[in-house]
């Protein structure tokens, strides 16, 4: 499925100290405004005019309510001010820069959304840790997006799913349709808890407790999770290589009998797939013999959901007033694009593969470059007239937002 490359660290190509100085450049010449302003207003005027947004600038300076009448005034802001960072928020009862003179002024919609972190993979992932992330590393996002992906779509019937790398170790779900923007905070809690099955922080040893009779959604996230675990956890991780590791294993197992075969198992054992396949041996000769109420049927499902399962930022899905990261911002210290991901193409999205800022002005000067002294000067010549995005890699980000986009208004004008 993928190549073994070596490790190599992303952000080592980017120079953070010419980032203020690309942005203009990328604001003026590649942000996506016109799909922008199509996207959050939804065929609805008020719907845009409402919308909060923030804006971080250079020195940390962090602006709230932020909000704008149409496209222009969104674009000629952006411009001016050009943010490190763009958050966008809720949609209030009034526009959001009103707020301090309004009464009542309070959130009425937003979309569902959701937050993946490979920060949150710390305790399993064994190559990195912290902001850092390898291609070893990332495929825990691709089990991510397709699991909710499919249990968004299929358990929910939402349509309209906007997924975003989100420029630097993760990724994050917009759920855009009119059902999921105006559901309730409890209505979000109920369903980011439905999508939670890893529960409990990092001294809780037993995480998943799965019933005898398994939940069809969680028979297709197991489906998906087998698709990748041996692959991902022996081979890229080698996980229970580590002793610290195969204690967590052991102790994930409440049964004594269990417990005791796993020890010796996995100490005279060497090697993760050998040590996979003692675990396995457990839950045949173990596990589905019946005896102690500990002996869990689905002993392996468990062990692989606490390693392999999305793990979700809950409070970002719960509430309202959340702001979320938008995307098309660049980070300010990987130089990454937050780019929309095609879900149908999540195996092949490479994090290491994203247009940084540098490399997309480059782009565009080398394109340029190329086109004869004539073409530049004739206004008519079709080469000059080409949007600077198709002149980059960030072309195929951009027709990926657009093909949300036109989905989105299509669905929105229907009667
Ligand atoms: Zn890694």
């Amino acid at each position: 499925m993928e190549v073994d490359t070596p490790d190599e660290n992303m952000n080592e190509s980017f120079d953070a100290n010419v980032f203020p100085d690309l942005l203009p450049t990328y604001y003026n010449r590649l942000f996506p405004f016109s799909l922008y302003y199509k996207w959050l207003r939804y065929n609805d005027d008020k719907l845009f005019i409402n919308r909060e947004f923030s804006f971080t600038l250079r020195d940390d300076v962090y602006i709230r309510y932020q909000s704008f009448r149409d496209e222009e005034e969104l674009k000629k802001e952006i411009i001016q001010k050009c943010p490190f960072k763009i958050d966008i928020g809720a949609v209030y009862s009034c526009r959001p820069s009103d707020q301090r003179t309004a009464s009542n002024f309070h959130p009425v919609e937003k979309e569902l959304v959701f937050d993946i972190d490979m920060t949150d993979y710390d305790e399993i992932r064994t190559c990195c840790s912290g902001a850092d992330i390898c291609r070893k590393c990332w495929v825990f996002m691709t089990i991510a997006l397709k699991i909710l992906d499919r249990a968004l779509r299929e358990d929910f019937g939402f349509d309209h799913l906007l997924w975003v790398y989100s420029g630097r170790r993760g990724i994050h779900c917009w759920v855009c349709d009119k059902q999921a923007r105006e559901l309730s905070p409890t209505a979000r809690t109920a369903i980011v808890e439905y999508l939670s099955v890893v529960r409990g922080g990092e001294y809780k040893s037993k995480k998943v407790h799965l019933p005898e009779m398994l939940h069809p959604s969680i028979g297709e996230a197991d489906t998906i999770i087998k698709e990748y675990f041996e692959d991902l956890i022996i081979n890229k991780q080698d996980f229970f290589e580590s002793s610290e590791n195969c204690e967590k294993v052991i102790s994930m197992c409440l049964d004594q009998t269990g417990k005791d075969i796993l020890k010796s198992g996995l100490i005279n054992e060497s090697g993760s797939a050998k040590k996979w396949k003692v675990i396995k041996e457990v839950e045949e000769t173990v596990m589905h013999q019946k005896g102690s109420k500990n002996r869990s049927k689905h002993f392996i499902t468990e062990v692989m959901f606490q390693l392999c399962y999305p793990r979700l930022d809950i409070n970002v899905t719960k509430g309202l007033n959340h702001l979320l990261k938008a995307p098309f911002c660049v980070h300010p210290k990987t130089g990454c694009v937050c780019v929309p991901i095609d879900p149908n193409e999540i195996d092949s999205f490479d994090p290491f593969d994203v247009p940084t800022i540098s490399r997309l002005c480059k782009e565009i000067d080398e394109y340029n470059s190329t086109l004869k002294a004539d073409d530049m000067n004739d206004e008519a010549n079709i080469p000059n007239k080409i949007p600077d995005y198709n002149k980059t890699r960030l072309k195929k980000s951009i027709e990926i937002f657009k093909t949300f986009v036109e989905n989105l208004n299509s669905a929105n004008t229907d009667p």
